[in-house]
This record gives C-alpha cells, structure tokens and sequence, in this order.
C-alpha cells in the first residue's frame, strides 16, 4: 500500500520548483539593495514563544499550531509564523546592542498552520518575511512596504491593491477597544462564539470575524481612524507622506486590522486585483509592533516587518499571466556512438562541466535517434555528437540547434568553443 502526503503540503517537482527559486532570488536581491541581511531560525521552536508573541487569544495559537512534546517532554510548536523566532533571536543575541540600528534581517523557509486547505490556503507554506528592528522612524515603515512592493514589481505584477491602516498607539488602541466594546456588546449574541469570547479579550479581532463578517454592526463599527491620538495621526501621516514622496500608492482602509496580537501603529496588506485569483486575495501582510521585543525579554525595540508567501505570489503570477523568465534547458547535449565513444563521453561531459557549462548525456544506451530526441527534450543549446570517426580524427561534430548551423570542433577544444558562441550571442 502506498503512503500518500499529508493534507495541505505539496510536492514542488521540476518545472514548477524553478519558479520558487526565481520568486526567492528576486527577493533577495531586492533585500540586498534595501541592506536587509538573511537570519536563519530553527523550524521549531518553545511552544511558550507563540503563545506570548502571536497571542494566546488568537486563531493561530488556539487552533492552529503543530505542537508536539519532545522526547525530554519539552513543549516544542512548528513554528506558524517567523516574526516570533526573528524577535527572540534579536533578543538572545543581544542585536539591541548593535551601534547601527535598526536591525534590518530577511527569512525565508516553512511555515505550518492546522487550517482548513483550500486553494492558497496550505498546512505547510512557505513565507518570505522582513523585519525592521530598533527604529520607530516612520521612514521605516515606508522603507518596508516599498521593499515589498518592489518585489513584486520586480517579478512583474501590476494588480495590486497595498491596503494600509492605523492601528495606533497603547492610548488610542485601548480608546478604540472601549468604543467596540460598546458598540458590539448589546447584540453581542448575535455573533459567533469566537466573537463573544473576542468581545472582552481582543474586541478588535471581532473585525476580522471570517463568519459574522456580514453582520450589519460589522459595516457600522466605530474606525479606530477616529480614536488616533494626535501623536498616532502624525506617525501614520508621517508615513503615508513618506509613501507618497516614494511613488507607492495605497488605499486606506480603517477596516483593516491583523490576526495577530502583537501589531500597533502601521498595518499593511497587499491584495491581489487579478481575474480568476481565488477567493483569498491576500498576498502579503505586515505591521508594526513595539511592544514585541520587550514582551520577550529585550529592551524597549520598536519592530515593522511583513511575510508573504511564495505559494500566493505564484498564484497571482500564473493569474496574471506574467511570464517565467526561467531557462529550462541545458547548454550542452552529448550523443555518443559506440563504446570508445560512450566511455569518452565520461570525461567530455565532466570537461564541459567543469568549464562551467549544463551538460547531460545518454544513460540508457540508446541509439542515435533517441538520444538527439532526449537532447531536443531537454532543450539542449548546443548537441554534440561523437562517433568512432569523430573519435580517430580527436574531433566532434557541434550542433548549434538554435542556428541550425553544424561545425567539426577540436574534441580538447569543446568546452571553450561552446563558450564562446555563448558568450558571442
Ligand atoms: P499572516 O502571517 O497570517 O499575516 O500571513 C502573511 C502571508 O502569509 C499572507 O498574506 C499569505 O501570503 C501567507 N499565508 C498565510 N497563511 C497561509 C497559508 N495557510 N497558506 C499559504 N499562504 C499563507
């Protein structure tokens, strides 16, 4: 009996694992020019870690986390989201201490939430994340959401939607909270369970609500816009300016609030506008968080960050139908005629190999025939055939398959050859 993959995880095969490679080499190199350096935590982490950054009222805590006792009976939880782990690992090191601030890291790798799978939605996925830490500077903000917009105008998207919000300060926050309270209190049984329990832990959340998010209150609930403190409005207008001087346009919606507990200040989405994307638009999410870093431990560390996953950004490429500049094929087939020829090619490959070219041959002693079809499947720039004649005289027949053209080539002499017709085109 055979053992299929658990639900909600997927094979990346070849042919669809170059486009994550792309995807990745794109947003590092957007990272390298905005100076933002990788950091590399384990895939596990205390359970403990979670349940004080992410928040112990939240879905992804109650619901959603891989959690596991460890052989020394530790609690030990996969981690569902990277911003927890980077802020414990600023801590632990002690980069507070660093003289240049902020501390300015990319991650990427494995994320694992128990959701329900639906298309866009996986049990394990892959983020990309950034965080900016030690800097309340609303320049930083700006910088953050136009790295990620970069990005994605670096791969080629153009249906975007950046949504951003206040969610202000402690001060403005606990206003806002009051006044949902209120609001939400009186008919409060017409909500669902989680709501009712959200209405006295995080009120907030009640926005967020994928179930009552019809409810006429919903449309009527008080905007935390308007329960901004003076200083709160100044930072999301200092932001919003930066933004505008930078060229990145956004919408502003009071609505938007995030999942999770440790966000203040600047709240960010980025959704896709493209036909046929599913039903979840949402390709990236991000905010800021003060209070994270000394909530675990550090000193007082001012945080922005967002996470996207590679899984959506695909979606929405193939949505849109943008082109994969991915070069599937290899520079050099190597046909191979007769055993003298077959042994040689061992070393002919391995030379052009070691000259820095993609080469291939045949493995399964196939004739000619085939083994020119195999090199036209594996879109082979160049095929290079060697026969017993080819072998007595030390030379090699070259196909250049996008000319068409056909030379007799020196055999010690194929790797440089190769080179520079590669380098001439
Ligand atoms: P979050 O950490 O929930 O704010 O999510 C940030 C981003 O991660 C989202 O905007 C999605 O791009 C992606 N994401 C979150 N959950 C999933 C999932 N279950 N499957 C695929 N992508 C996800």
């Amino acid at each position: 009996m055979s053992v299929n993959i658990p639900r909600g995880t997927q094979d990346i095969l070849p042919g669809q694992s170059e486009k994550w490679q792309y995807i990745e080499s794109i947003a590092k190199d957007v990272c390298r020019r905005y100076h933002y350096k990788e950091i590399r935590t384990p895939i596990f982490e205390h359970t403990e870690l979670f349940k004080r950054s992410v928040g112990d009222t939240t879905d992804i805590v109650q619901k959603e986390m891989y959690t596991f006792e460890d052989r020394g009976e530790r609690s030990l939880t996969l981690r569902p989201e990277g911003t927890a782990a980077v802020v414990r690992s600023f801590v632990e090191n002690k980069m507070f201490g660093h003289p240049d601030q902020p501390v300015k890291l990319f991650y990427t790798g494995p994320m694992f939430r128990y959701e329900r799978p639906q298309a866009g939605r996986y049990r394990q996925f892959v983020q990309f994340g950034v965080e900016a830490i030690g800097s309340e500077d609303p320049a930083i903000d700006a910088e953050v959401i136009a790295l990620v917009m970069d990005i994605y105008k670096a791969a080629g998207l153009q249906k975007l939607n950046l949504v951003i919000n206040s969610l202000g300060d402690a001060d403005s926050r606990n206003a806002h909270r009051e006044a949902l309270i209120g609001h939400f209190e009186p008919r409060i049984e017409e909500f669902c369970s989680d709501c009712q329990t959200r209405l006295q832990q995080n009120p907030l959340r009640i926005l967020d609500c994928k179930k009552d998010r019809n409810h006429e209150l919903m449309q009527t609930a008080p905007s935390i816009l308007d329960y901004l403190n003076e200083e709160s409005k100044v930072y999301f207008e200092k932001v919003t300016g930066y933004l505008d001087a930078i060229g990145v346009s956004y919408t502003v919606d009071p609505k938007l609030v995030r999942g999770l507990d440790y966000y203040n200040h600047t709240a960010f989405e980025v959704m896709s506008e493209a036909e046929g994307f599913g039903a979840i638009t949402t390709l990236c999410g991000g905010g800021r968080y003060n209070g994270l870093v000394q909530q675990l431990g550090g000193p007082e560390s001012p945080g922005i960050g967002f996470a996207f996953s590679i899984e959506r950004f695909i979606a929405a490429m193939e949505a849109e139908g943008v082109e994969w500049p991915i070069d599937q094929g290899i520079d050099c087939f190597v046909v191979a005629l007769g055993d003298a020829a077959k042994d040689r090619s061992v070393s002919l490959v391995h030379e052009l190999r070691t000259a820095g070219l993609s080469a291939d041959r045949d493995y399964q002693d196939r004739k000619m025939k085939a083994q020119l079809k195999a090199s036209d499947r594996q879109h082979a720039r160049f095929t290079a055939i060697l026969g017993e004649d080819e072998l007595a005289e030390n030379r090699i027949t070259l196909k250049d398959m996008a000319a068409g053209s056909q030379d007799q080539v020196p055999l010690n002499e194929l790797a440089g050859y190769i080179k520079t017709k590669m380098e001439a085109k």
